[in-house]
């Protein structure tokens, strides 16, 4: 029984990420179990070396511990790259040449909040010919590999993944479109990164923020597409601001950090979340 923590080495800790350690945390201890730390960091760009030791100062300061050494995904390179050559074996991807601005303007919906909303990709290079896409690879610098969701959906038919607090869900493989699965500029994304990992680190509970339920019909489906055992899912509650807005990084004044230098202490910090955690665990609890 294995569950997992997986944050990102680009910021510090704030009461959302201790929300969601302590929930993979507890579920853990409940299931008998144990919970490992993956350090999600294949956005370069924004990682910066000091975030790792600093997650793992503030986690043991809140008490929560795990199995190993922290795993880092830049280390997982050639897995990734591996899953990809699979789903391209069986012509489930595609080459994207779009920019970003090309992008935002063939997707004119309006950016809701301040959370990037994922936007749907018009399936423009989805269309080009075998032609177009040989000359395309040969003269653009750099291109992205996105899924084909409307065949990926067509070969995995009905199916759907269970979540402890949701329930039984059909997998809309559609629903967030053709997915990017290996960025122009780093080779891999987030959603195949975690699918690969989650598999080999043979993590049987995934609790994370309900933010992340849409993302989770995209993995499963490409847990079906590359045959990996899936895990059982439960999305919890995310933690928000006085004005109800969720955590975000930019949230200094609520990193674990400056709480603490404010006086804090980790008990306060895990009584306040106490409530939440007994709330959405309480499938497992
Ligand atoms: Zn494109």
């Amino acid at each position: 029984m294995i569950t997992r923590f997986a944050p990102s080495p680009t910021g510090h800790l704030h009461l959302g990420h201790a929300l969601a350690a302590a929930a993979a945390h507890e579920t853990a201890r409940a299931i008998g179990g144990h919970m490992l730390l993956r350090m999600e960091d294949i956005d370069t760009s924004r990682v910066r070396e000091e975030y790792y030791g600093a997650i793992e100062e503030d986690l043991h300061w809140l008490g929560i511990t795990w199995q190993g050494t922290p795993w880092r995904q830049l280390d997982r390179m050639a897995a990734y790259q591996e899953a990809l050559n699979q789903l391209q074996e069986i012509d489930l991807i595609y080459p994207c040449f779009c920019t970003r601005k090309e992008i935002q303007a063939m997707t004119s919906a309006p950016q809701q909040g301040d959370e990037t909303e994922a936007l749907l990709y018009p399936g423009t290079c989805r269309e080009l010919s075998a032609a177009e896409r040989e000359k395309n690879m040969l003269i653009r610098p750099g291109f992205a590999w996105r899924l084909h969701a409307h065949k990926a959906a067509a070969m995995i038919g009905d199916a759907s993944f269970d979540d402890l607090r949701y329930g039984s869900t059909r997998i809309d493989a559609n629903l967030l479109g053709d997915v990017v699965l290996a960025r122009k500029d780093i080779g891999v994304a987030y959603h195949l990164a975690v699918v690969i990992d989650d598999a080999v680190q043979n993590v049987t509970h995934v609790t994370r923020g309900e933010d992340l339920l849409s993302s989770t019909h995209v993995h499963c489906l490409l847990q079906h597409l590359l045959g990996l055992v899936r895990p059982l899912y439960l999305h919890h509650e995310l933690v928000c601001d006085h004005q109800g807005k969720r955590l975000a990084k930019r949230h200094d004044a609520l990193s674990l950090r400056s709480m603490r230098a404010a006086g804090v202490s980790a008990d306060e910090i895990m009584g306040r979340l106490r409530p939440l955690l007994l709330r959405n665990l309480a499938a497992i609890l």
